[in-house]
């Protein structure tokens, strides 16, 4: 009786509010959250976290020390992964935060180059994207991860100096010059001697997150290590 009120609940819920999966357009069957069957067996994986020296890895050799980099899918073009992530970061759908850390966690966990952190600390978006958006995306996946790795998660110790966009008009040098200076820490002490996870949601060239390892190395960290959901496979 309980689960026919429940079914019956549901199937209300799905009327009032109809549920289509975030990786296609399939509505949702019964049972199946956020994701159709489909797109969940067909998800991405890089599996990077069980490569040594992986492409991730790579991006950064010979430019900042990082321990261990990963990136949980591959990001295509009109693929999963970008309609999940679009979802998530313009969609107002900012639950699929969690259901990503939790995909993700195990797999860390399971990396034997992976030791868990003291701090996590998401790479800052701009205030006035948070503002528009409603939410910072990485929030959810920075907290589960906390819960899970039993450490603290940061969303604020990296700020933001100003909106990228000012960078396009300057030349190559200025650009690179202007990643370089966006970052800066907010509280001298805030990292020093931390073993500490940095996580994105999308790596493309790896300029953000080299920044911003680079100043948490300024600032005294011990070691940093990258988590991404998701890599553009041209630099991968
Ligand atoms: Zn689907």
């Amino acid at each position: 009786m309980l689960s026919a009120i429940s079914n019956i609940a549901n199937d209300i819920h799905s009327i009032l509010l109809p549920r289509g999966c975030f990786g296609c357009t399939a509505n949702l069957g019964k049972g199946e959250r956020s994701l159709c069957t489909v797109c969940r067996d067909q998800l991405p994986f890089t599996e990077y976290n069980f490569i040594d020296e992986n492409p991730i890895d790579r991006i950064f050799y010979g430019k900042i020390p990082v321990k261990k980099a990963s990136s949980l899918f591959f990001y295509h073009e009109n693929g999963r992964i970008q309609r999940i992530i679009h979802h998530w970061k313009y969609n107002k759908q900012e639950q699929i935060g969690s259901f990503l850390a939790a995909l993700y966690t195990p797999i860390l966990e399971a990396d034997p180059g992976f030791e868990k952190p003291d701090l996590i600390v998401s790479v800052p978006l701009h205030k006035n994207k948070i503002r528009k958006r409603g939410y910072n995306q990485l929030d959810l996946v920075g907290k589960s991860f906390s819960e899970n790795f039993h450490c603290r998660y940061e969303n604020k110790v990296l700020v933001k100096t100003q909106n990228t966009r000012t960078q396009t008009r300057k030349n190559r040098w200025w650009r690179w010059k202007g990643v370089q200076d966006l970052y800066q820490l907010n509280g001298s002490d805030s990292v020093r001697d931390k073993r500490i996870l940095l996580i994105d949601d999308v790596i493309t060239t790896g300029a953000t997150l080299e920044a911003c390892a680079q100043t948490l190395f300024a600032g005294g960290a011990k070691e940093v290590s990258i988590a991404t959901i998701a890599v553009v496979p041209s630099f991968g």
